[in-house]
C-alpha cells in the first residue's frame, strides 16, 4: 500500500467489511484446516507466492460458494479504493494535478459553532427544533425554519472545512469529509453507498448535477398516500431550492467525456439534456466537487442555505454525534424530545489532528427532532433493529412540523 495514509485508510475499511464473512475468510487463513478449506492449499496464504494468490482470489472471484464470491468483492474493493486514493502516481498519469487549474479561491461563510468548556458533566441545551445532520435535507429545514422564527439547533458529527482547506485530497477527502472512509457497506455487500460526512453534508462533495423530482418518482409518491409531492406547493419548494442555489444550464461548460457522450448520443439519435448545476449563477468548470469546493462557487448548504439559517439565528453544533433520540409517552403516543450526543472538540490549533481535544456528553431538548439522514436511518436499522422505534418518533416529528 503506497502512502503515508494508507494504514488510516485501511482502518476505515476494515469498519465497512466487518462483516462475518470476511472476518471468517480471513480467520481461516490463520489455519492449516481453514486454509485447506478455503485455498485448497495447507499452506498459510499470507506465505504463498503472489501468483499463487492472486490465483486463489481469481478463483473465489468465480466460486460456486457465495461467501468466497464475496470475500473476494469485499477485497478487490478495498484493495482498489485504497489504492486509487492513496496513490502518489495515479493523479500525474492520468493528467489530474493536485489543484484546480481552473477557477480561483473563493472565501467561505464566516460560521460561529457553540463551544464547550472541558467538563464531567453533560451540557444541556434547549430549543425549539433539533436537526440532526447538516446536509442537503438539514440545511434547508434549518434555513426555512429559522426564517419562519423557531429557534434551531443543527448538529453535525463532522467538522467545517472552509474553502481555503479545499479541495482536499482524494486520501484527505477520505477521511474528514466522506462516511467511514469513503463508502458504506452493508455486510452481505449487496448495497454499498458513498455518502458525505462533513459540513453540509453530501452538499459539500457532490457533483453539482441539480435535476429536479422526476414527475414519476413524484406520482408513485403520490400514489402511495403522499399527495403533497404532485401538489404546486411541492413545486414551488423545488423551484425555491433551485433558485436560491442558481441552478441552470446556461452556464455549463462540458468537459472531453461529455462532449463525446454527447456528440455520440447526437449521432446515434438518442435524445440527451444538459444536467442544471448548482454554480449560483456563474461559469463553474473545474472537475474537483467531490474532493470540495475551494471557489465557495458550488452553492451546496455551506455556502447557501445554512448561512442563511445562522443570519436567521440558527445555532450550529460542528463534531458532534448525535446517537440517541430521546422519546416521552405524551398522552399515549410516543414523542421524540431531543436527542443526545457526543461532542468533541477541535484541537488547540483549530485541527481534528492533535491529542489535546476533549469530549463532553450533549443534550438537547427538543420540541421537534429531524433526522435529516435517511441514509444514517437505514444503517441504524440494519444495525440496531429497532425499526419500529426510530420510524414512530421521528418520522412523526417530520410530518407534524
Ligand atoms: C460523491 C457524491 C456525489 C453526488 N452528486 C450528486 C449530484 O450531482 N446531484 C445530486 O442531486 N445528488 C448528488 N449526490 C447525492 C446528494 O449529495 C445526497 O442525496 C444528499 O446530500 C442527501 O442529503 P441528506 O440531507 O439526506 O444527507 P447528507 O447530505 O448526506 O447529510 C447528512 C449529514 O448528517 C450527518 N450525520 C449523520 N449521522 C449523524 C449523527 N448521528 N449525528 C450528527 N450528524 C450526523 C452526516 O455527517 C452528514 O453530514 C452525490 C453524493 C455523493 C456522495
Amino acid at each position: 500500500m503506497p502512502g503515508k495514509g494508507s494504514g488510516l485508510y485501511c482502518r476505515r475499511w476494515s469498519k465497512v467489511f466487518s462483516g462475518e464473512i470476511l472476518d471468517t475468510a480471513l480467520t481461516d487463513f490463520s489455519t492449516r484446516a481453514g486454509c485447506l478449506l478455503t485455498t485448497g492449499y495447507t499452506t498459510s496464504f499470507h506465505v504463498q507466492p503472489v501468483n499463487i494468490r492472486q490465483q486463489i482470489l481469481q478463483s473465489w472471484a468465480k466460486s460456486y460458494l457465495t461467501p468466497l464470491r464475496q470475500s473476494a468483492k469485499a477485497l478487490a474493493a478495498i484493495v482498489t479504493s485504497t489504492w486509487v486514493k492513496t496513490s502518489p502516481t495515479i493523479g500525474p498519469v492520468l493528467g489530474f494535478p493536485r489543484a484546480p487549474v481552473h477557477g480561483k479561491p473563493g472565501k467561505g461563510f464566516d460560521y460561529s459553532f457553540i463551544q464547550f468548556p472541558p467538563g464531567p458533566e453533560p451540557e444541556i441545551l434547549e430549543t425549539d427544533v433539533v436537526i440532526v445532520g447538516s446536509g442537503c435535507g438539514g440545511g434547508v429545514c434549518a434555513k426555512n425554519l429559522a426564517e419562519a422564527g423557531h429557534r434551531v439547533m443543527v448538529v453535525e458529527k463532522a467538522y467545517h472545512w472552509p474553502p481555503e482547506h479545499l479541495p482536499m485530497t482524494e486520501r484527505d477527502a477520505g477521511i474528514q469529509l466522506f462516511a467511514n472512509g469513503g463508502i458504506e457497506s452493508v455486510d452481505d455487500q449487496s448495497i454499498s453507498i458513498i455518502a458525505g460526512q462533513a459540513w453540509g453534508g453530501g452538499g459539500t462533495v457532490n457533483w453539482s448535477a441539480s435535476l429536479q423530482t422526476q414527475a414519476y418518482v413524484r406520482k408513485e409518491w403520490a400514489d402511495k398516500g403522499l399527495a403533497f409531492f404532485t401538489s404546486s406547493e411541492f413545486q414551488d419548494s423545488l423551484d425555491r431550492v433551485c433558485h436560491r442555489m442558481g441552478v441552470s444550464t446556461e452556464h455549463v461548460e462540458h468537459n472531453m467525456n461529455n462532449k463525446t457522450l454527447s456528440e455520440g448520443a447526437r449521432k446515434l439519435g438518442y435524445s440527451h439534456k444538459m444536467v442544471p448545476q448548482n454554480t449560483g449563477g456563474n461559469k463553474h468548470y473545474c472537475g474537483y466537487c467531490t474532493l470540495g469546493c475551494g471557489a465557495a462557487e458550488k452553492q451546496g448548504p455551506v455556502v447557501s442555505f445554512l448561512p442563511d439559517a445562522e443570519r436567521s439565528g440558527a445555532q450550529f453544533i460542528e463534531g458532534c454525534e448525535a446517537d440517541k433520540v430521546l422519546f416521552e409517552n405524551v398522552e399515549g403516543r410516543k414523542v421524540a424530545t431531543g436527542v443526545k450526543g457526543r461532542w468533541t472538540s477541535r484541537d488547540s490549533s483549530g485541527g481534528v489532528g492533535g491529542s489535546d481535544r476533549y469530549s463532553r456528553d450533549v443534550i438537547i431538548n427538543a420540541k421537534r427532532v429531524i433526522v435529516s439522514d435517511l441514509l444514517e436511518l437505514f444503517f441504524s436499522i440494519q444495525r440496531v433493529r429497532r425499526v419500529q422505534d426510530i420510524f414512530r418518533g421521528i418520522v412523526l416529528s417530520v410530518l407534524s412540523l
